[in-house]
């Protein structure tokens, strides 16, 4: 019998990936009945989709993840079958190797197989963040399309918005008076952007509504979650994004949750990279004016604890330094 395995153990060389790469000889048994997903942060951004048949993974490269709504495939690419033992491998593949970045277990669970030929493989998969059930389908060569054949994961999910125009602060010579109702954050004096990530690359708007370059990483550092992000480049720099609301996650606009509750979500995310922050948030605005002073910074910006994402209602303040 063919080497099932031969394409995977060429492209790897044992000594220097932390993959396993089984010696050769029989395939272990399985029930054909184990799937992954491992987030694979290569040179581009993939979820790799693994089936266990046949005393192998069977495997595709998804760059956009598997789909949530039946209305919309996604391409999925035939790629070599990976051994059983991948199932549960996560780490970091050195840069220069074959897939060199960093692999993490996005999904792993159950399946059962209602059809599999050349032509179609239908299946039911039992997981934690994903279930129900799938179809993958050739199109031209290596390239497949995955499809969703129940309904959407969630039928009421908010698309996401495109065109956010940024809440602007107005100018005002003093700190508000009721000082509790308000958090308190740097004015950057940058650049302002809205970004829009989506499984990949980030895209980057300007104030005047113009395309922008995002910073390299950010979107690929969300992962699967697709976000809408405000926030402004440092002027020292012109360099760092420094993020400061979140308008948009995971199949909800956040548009009228209060500024207080966009900047615990936002937290949660934990953005933090070689070009992007999550721009600190206090509640002592007199602190942060006198920290903005020494730091040469222009000046500070007062939010409305409880203000939503509109432009008539969020009540900024951008009091100078
Ligand atoms: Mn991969």
């Amino acid at each position: 019998m063919a080497d099932k395995l031969g394409t995977y153990r060429s492209k790897r060389d044992a000594r220097r990936t932390p993959e396993p790469v089984p010696d050769k000889g029989p395939l272990p048994e399985g029930r054909d009945d184990t799937f992954v997903i491992q987030e694979h942060h290569a040179r581009r951004l993939h979820w790799d989709f693994r089936l266990e048949r046949d005393g192998v993974l069977v495997s595709w490269a998804l760059p956009r993840g598997v789909p949530d709504d039946p209305k919309v495939n996604h391409l999925a690419v035939h790629t070599e079958d990976h051994p059983l033992e991948y199932a549960s491998f996560a780490g970091e593949i050195p840069q220069g190797e074959y897939g060199g970045g960093q692999v993490k277990i996005w999904d792993r669970g159950t399946y059962e197989t209602e059809k599999w030929t050349d032509r179609e493989v239908k299946i039911v998969l039992h997981g934690t963040r994903v279930s129900g059930r799938y179809v993958l389908f050739p199109t031209n060569g290596k390239n497949w399309m995955i499809h969703r054949m129940d309904p959407p994961v969630s039928p009421d999910a908010d698309p996401m918005p495109e065109d956010v125009r940024p809440v602007e602060p107005e100018p005002r010579k003093r700190l508000p008076q009721r000082r509790d109702e308000y958090g308190y954050e740097f004015a950057w004096g940058g650049r302002r952007l809205i970004m829009y990530a989506e499984r990949g690359p980030a895209r980057a708007v300007a104030a005047d509504g113009r395309p922008a370059k995002a910073p390299r990483g950010l979107g690929e550092a969300l992962g699967s979650s697709r976000a809408v992000l405000d926030g402004e480049l440092t002027a020292t720099d012109g360099e760092t994004y420094m993020i400061f609301d979140l308008l948009y996650l995971e199949g909800r606009s956040l548009l009228d949750e209060p500024y207080e509750r966009r900047r615990q979500l936002l937290g949660t995310l934990g953005l933090s990279g070689p070009h992007w922050q999550t721009a600190p948030s206090f509640d002592d605005g007199e602190a942060v004016r006198e920290a903005a002073r020494e730091q040469g910074l222009p000046g500070i910006v007062a939010k409305r604890l409880d203000g939503p994402y509109r432009q008539d209602k969020a009540d900024w303040r951008l009091i100078p330094s």
